[in-house]
């Protein structure tokens, strides 16, 4: 039962590092934001940003805006 469950651990952690590349986009934040932001988003067109890659926002803490989501399920499917 132990092995079992040691492969699945092993196949999840394989998975995450697969999605690895989802993060190869560059993002960006503002200089006192919290969260990282796709190019278009409206929220950073009138302010100073910083970019950089979606894996290093990601390592310092920065959490995805909803303009990142929004831009994951238009990749998936077209709205609107
Ligand atoms: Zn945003």
């Amino acid at each position: 039962m132990k092995k079992i469950l040691t492969l699945m651990v092993c196949a999840m952690l394989f998975l995450t590092s697969s999605f690895g590349f989802a993060f190869a986009r560059d993002v960006y934040v503002t200089k006192k934001g919290k969260k990282y932001h796709v190019e278009d988003c409206r929220w950073i067109q009138k302010r100073e940003t910083i970019k950089m890659s979606e894996e290093e926002a990601v390592k310092k803490g920065y959490k995805p805006c909803g303009c990142v989501k929004k831009a994951d399920q238009d990749g998936a499917e077209k709205m609107e």
